[in-house]
């Protein structure tokens, strides 16, 4: 059998990363890819609009100066396809592509506890062992199959957005059904809705979107940001979602409603993620966020023109910002348009995939193609999807049944030398991907060389300590409004999958110290042999 320094699973940014740094301690390491090439969530997910919404100078890695200052974004949120390109950049740049095997499912990764090693096994017959197995799977990467039935004989394509075709859709003169108003679809339907002859869109839950007011990159803005790249970094680091954005120590209850109505308005003209810190209790404070809320609804009112088609489009059962907040371009104005026709599943839900369209209680709706926007099993599935087994076999499956469970979000007890990169129990998928996942990378090789320089063989996180550390991201997420959506941050879109607030929310600037804090006492926690 192969032997290995490390496994990386996964080839997308922090895949990637991982085996820069692994290269710089001397490790030697193998990245496992299931994708055709490298990008992770840039590499499946090509839908029309697919873009980020954390802008461009600050959705990029830090660890080269050299890598930051060369290179160029073109527009202030960059889409797919330049992100990929980025990505594809960064690769070739620091030659990883020889250690990554593309096309490489990993099905299994079991610890012997005689050698003190994991033996990963993948879906073309490879076998190795690896003292270090580091899980970058991603936290959106196991997408949701559809499970309508009648779907095996659908006569038409369909699409899932987050397996989209390479060659692209072109759906001009198309009958087509988009299933689903999360940010993909959101981001999808006013590209699709320009080009199809008709665009069914199915809504269960209506969303909370902002536009982002996309431009070409300002260069003045880019050359600010390049002349002092280091600081920008620092403050994003420290920061509490992982980039800067304006923050407003004021209660929304604190001012009088012109003021609040004022704020509100320079937020949305700015648009984009920062509407959420309009005010400082906007996700503590159901009183609060009622406000943020109403003043979207009169947003969404003034931007549709048929009052009944805005009414349906309004979210009204939870608390704007606990489902994640949408950024769109022209999607409201999209329902204005004659070819586009909004469904609501609540009313008429869907009974079944027809051989020409899609059946709800109410009517038949004949399509060509369908798209599902239905999301992801998100934080745990693509980790669950490989047969994990720990100390005396216990699979991972088996540990998680209740819900994830992690100390740091980073290790598991049990689980001796495995590593999540943003795992559930980590800021991740609250904050900007690429700082966490930067973190996350360099904390995990800051620990290799500590095990090499103490001699030490493994590091294992402590029961106790992990108790510990889910109670306190329950209670820290317990604080805020979150828990009250159904939303996949409570792996409330997957049936069956228990209801545990994911992600920790205590802040990326914070998390970051105390995850210091645990390497810099000797790794307080774990238990190192
Ligand atoms: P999502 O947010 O989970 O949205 C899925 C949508 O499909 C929801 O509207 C959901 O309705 C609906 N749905 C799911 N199952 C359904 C069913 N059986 N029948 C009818 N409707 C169903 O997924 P997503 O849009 O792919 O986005 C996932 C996350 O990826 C985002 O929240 C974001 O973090 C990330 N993302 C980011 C960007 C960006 O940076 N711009 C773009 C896309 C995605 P319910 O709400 O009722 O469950």
């Amino acid at each position: 059998m192969r032997q290995l320094d490390a496994v990386v699973v996964g080839a997308g940014f922090a895949g990637l990363y991982m085996l820069h740094r692994l290269r710089g301690l001397g490790l030697s390491a193998r990245v496992f890819e299931a994708g055709d090439g490298i990008g992770g969530t840039w590499y499946w997910n090509r839908y029309p609009g697919a873009r980020c919404d954390v802008e461009s100078m600050d959705y990029s890695y830090s660890f080269s100066e050299a890598l930051q200052q060369e290179w160029q974004w073109t527009e202030r949120y960059a889409a797919q396809p330049e992100i990929l390109k980025y990505i594809n950049h960064v690769a070739d740049r620091f030659d990883l592509r020889r250690d990554v095997q593309c096309s490489t499912r990993v099905t299994s990764a079991v610890f012997d506890e005689a050698a003190g090693r994991w033996t990963i096994e993948t879906d073309r017959g490879d076998q190795v062992s690896a003292r270090f197995c580091v899980m970058a799977t991603g936290c959106l990467s196991s997408a949701q199959a559809p499970t309508f039935p009648g779907l095996e004989g659908f006569q038409g394509r369909w699409y899932h957005t987050g397996r989209w075709p390479h060659e692209g859709v072109d759906f001009t003169g198309q009958r087509v059904g988009v299933i689903g108003t999360g940010s993909s679809a959101i981001q999808s339907i006013p590209i699709i809705a320009a080009q199809a002859a008709h665009l069914y869109v199915f809504q269960r839950t209506p969303n909370y979107s902002i536009p982002a007011h996309n431009a070409p990159l300002d260069r003045d803005f880019e050359r600010r940001v390049k002349a002092e790249y280091g600081e920008f970094r620092r403050q994003a680091r420290e920061s509490r979602v992982g980039f800067v954005m304006e923050r407003n120590d004021v209660s929304a209850l604190a001012v009088p409603r012109e003021q609040r109505e004022g704020e509100y308005e320079k937020r949305w003209s700015r648009g984009g993620l920062g509407f959420s810190a309009t005010f400082a209790d906007l996700l503590t404070s159901q009183e609060a966020n009622d406000t943020a809320a109403e003043f979207f609804r009169a947003k969404i009112r003034s931007l549709v023109r048929d009052p009944a088609v805005a009414d349906l489009l309004t979210p009204r059962d939870y608390p704007l910002g606990t489902k994640r907040l949408c950024v769109d371009t022209n999607y409201y104005a999209t329902f204005n348009r004659d070819n586009v026709t909004l469904i609501d599943l609540r009313k008429t839900p869907i009974e079944a995939i027809s051989p020409h369209g899609l059946r709800t209680s109410e009517r038949e709706y004949a399509v060509d193609s369908l798209v599902f926007a239905i999301g992801f099993d998100a934080m745990t599935g693509a980790l669950l999807g490989i047969d994990i087994r720990g100390r005396a076999g216990q699979p991972l499956r088996d540990k998680w049944a209740a819900g994830p469970r992690t100390y740091l979000g980073l290790t598991v007890a049990g689980f001796p030398n495995l590593f999540m990169i943003t795992g559930p129990g980590s800021p991740s998928v609250l904050s900007n991907m690429i700082v966490s996942i930067e973190q996350h990378v360099d904390w995990i090789a800051g620990c290799m060389t500590y095990l090499r320089e103490h001699g030490q063989a493994t590091i294992e996180a402590e029961a106790g300590a992990e108790e510990t550390w889910v109670t306190h991201v329950n209670e820290v997420g317990h604080l805020t409004l979150y828990p009250r959506a159904n939303s996949w941050y409570m792996g409330a879109n997957v049936p069956g999958k228990p209801r545990i607030f994911m992600p920790y929310i205590g802040g990326v600037g914070t998390y970051r110290q105390i995850c210091d804090e645990v390497a810099a006492k000797g790794y307080t926690g774990f238990t190192l042999q």
